[in-house]
């Protein structure tokens, strides 16, 4: 059983490994932007808050984001471990993050840095597609659907992510340089930290992963 946290840049690939992992490891995969982008499309009334904030590139305030998903991963498909993708993002929410997992009693096994340069990442986010059906993620170059515009899985419609649109991808990225990168070296701190070049081939940095949990 593991717990893990995919840590790095929008775009890195976070996602994409997460969904694999999930499946390999058994795990339940915890995807925050998921989480809200759920909330959105059900039309409960977070959602109006929630897209307020993303819909910008900006960070959806810590006491939300910390209710939410502390409740998902109290839920008890998540005895079997999980992996979580896009929380925490400030080193406040990693704080209070802390103080829920001593609570549950549980630790986090492993943090793995997904490392990119950043035109890698502009290059990936600007063309990456999203199944509106299942989530699929593909990328109209790195990872092209068989047929243009309709998901390989469920032959879901594709879509591109408003986020995923020109200024507010460089507002996301900066806002993870300002707000995030901290979480590197508080995690490198507490001695579970890994980094992984995420710049090569996206099934060389997979199996550079799988590697690595499988120790
Ligand atoms: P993502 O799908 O991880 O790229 O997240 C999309 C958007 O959801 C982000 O740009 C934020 O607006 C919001 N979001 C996701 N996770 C968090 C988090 N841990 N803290 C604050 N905002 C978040």
């Amino acid at each position: 059983m593991l717990r893990i946290i995919l840590l790095g840049a929008p775009g890195v690939g976070k996602g994409t490994h997460a969904v694999e992992l999930s499946k390999e490891f058994g795990l339940v995969h915890v995807s925050s932007g998921d989480i809200f982008r759920d909330a959105i499309k059900s039309g409960r009334s977070i959602g109006e808050t929630l897209k307020g904030y993303m819909d910008k590139g900006e960070l959806v305030p810590d006491r939300i984001v910390n209710e939410i998903i502390i409740d998902r991963l109290n839920r008890s498909d998540c005895e079997k471990g999980f992996i979580l993708d896009g929380y925490p993002r400030t080193i406040n929410q990693a704080k209070i993050f802390d103080n829920a997992l001593q609570e549950m009693e549980q630790k986090i096994d492993m943090v793995l840095n997904l490392v990119a340069d950043e035109k890698v990442i502009k290059f990936r986010l600007t063309g990456r597609r999203i199944c509106r059906n299942c989530g699929g993620n593909f990328h109209i170059v790195n990872i092209p659907p068989k047929n243009d515009g309709i998901c390989d899985y469920c032959s879901g419609e594709l879509y591109q992510r408003e986020d995923d649109k020109g200024g507010t991808i460089s507002n996301r990225l900066t806002v993870y340089k300002e707000q995030t990168a901290e979480l590197i070296s508080y995690y490198r701190e507490k001695g579970i930290l890994k980094t992984i070049n995420a710049e090569v081939d996206r099934l060389e940095t997979y199996r550079d992963i799988v590697r690595l949990l499988r120790k």
